[in-house]
């Protein structure tokens, strides 16, 4: 059988009725890769949930189609967000698949290009303002606590729920919950999701334990490490360039509940981290690249001594999203004449 899309596999753990409109596209189900390279630095198990081969790219798919689902029942006709990027490309996405018009408002200049493009060739209103994410989150609660439009950031439910499938995704595949889970955190609905679910499996008899969760921000755009709000976050992580999370109070509860963490990485450990992946054949956009570069710093100060088991490290967003981050930080490829004494000299025969 093919595979549905994450509502109608999971349906009995997500608010959805019979006649519920479904609004699908076939999102979720994605690989559970496991890293050679990671578990052999590590120690342990390590497999990486690339969430990019979703149908937009990102994670953002599992809370959209729930979102938008529900906004269709509600009879809405318009819905709206903020966005670093993924969050659009995804609304615009789903909305684009049942006839709802999208409204996203952006931080300007600071969108990955790919992302951009997906929000623009759906057909969402792109409206860029001269702020940052925190900012445009602040707008769109107000015009759609007023006007007849549904709000599809992950402080709306239905997100968290969609989501919170990755999990179930994870234990169904391992055959139980992972010993730790590593995640990049921005607005930190997605750890929040995680968390969620791995509770709602162990609680249901599917898993036997949950994980202990690991959470990892950008240095400059840390405000949950540090504990106050960043006015000016800066990262080249555009997707976790956030200095006021939305689930903040969630992302500590899930931390202090499963025994975990959250810390900071610098801009330079998530570029290696991004290098490291790409060299294990893995592309994922420099956000994703925080988790990979949280482990690796944890390992450095013998974080997973003595411990055993699965680390599963959430991989958010395809690389391809931000081709210029790639190009910018690998440099251009050798141009030579089109003769074969050229080439060959290049090639080093
Ligand atoms: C949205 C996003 C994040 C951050 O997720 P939060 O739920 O906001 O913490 C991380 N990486 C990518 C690629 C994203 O699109």
């Amino acid at each position: 059988m093919s595979w549905p899309g994450i509502i109608s596999h999971y349906r009995e753990f997500l608010p959805i009725a019979d006649q519920t409109p479904v609004v699908t596209l076939n999102e979720g189900n994605t690989p559970l890769i496991f890293s050679c390279r990671l578990s052999g630095i590590l120690g342990l198990d390590v497999y990486l949930k690339y969430e990019g081969l979703n149908p937009t790219g990102s994670f953002k798919d599992r809370g959209m189609t729930l979102a938008i689902t529900k906004a269709k029942e509600a009879g809405m006709q318009t819905v709206m967000c903020a966005s670093t990027g993924n969050t659009s490309a995804s609304a615009a996405a789903y909305a684009a698949r049942c006839g709802m018009e999208c409204i996203v408002i952006i931080p300007e200049g600071n969108i990955a290009l790919g992302k951009l493009a997906q929000a623009m060739i759906h057909g969402a209103k792109v409206i860029e303002i001269k702020g940052n994410f925190d900012v445009a989150l602040g707008l769109v609660k107000e015009i759609t606590a007023k006007y007849p439009v549904a709000l599809v950031n992950s402080i709306n439910p239905f997100r968290i729920e969609g989501q919170k499938t990755a999990a179930f995704e994870v234990c169904d595949s391992l055959g139980n919950a992972p010993e730790f889970h590593a995640i990049p955190v921005g607005n930190a609905g997605n750890i929040t999701a995680y968390w969620k679910g791995y509770k709602e499996y162990k609680k249901t008899g599917r898993s036997k334990q949950t994980p202990v969760m690991l959470g990892f921000q950008a240095a400059k755009a840390a405000p949950i490490v540090k504990g106050k709000i960043i006015k000016d976050p800066q990262t080249i992580a555009t997707a976790i360039k956030i200095g006021n999370p939305a689930s903040w109070k969630m992302a500590q509860a899930a931390r202090d509940e499963s025994g975990g963490l959250i810390e900071a990485v610098t801009d330079q450990e998530i570029l290696a981290a991004y290098k490291f992946l790409a060299a294990e054949g893995i592309f994922a956009e420099p956000a994703s690249a925080a988790s990979v570069a949280g482990l690796l710093k944890l390992h450095k100060n013998g974080y997973f001594k003595q411990q055993k088991g699965r680390v599963v490290c959430t991989l958010t967003g395809h690389g391809l999203k931000d081709p210029n981050i790639a190009i910018q930080n690998i440099g251009k490829p050798a141009t030579v004449k089109a003769e074969l004494k050229s080439i060959l000299k290049t090639i080093g025969y």
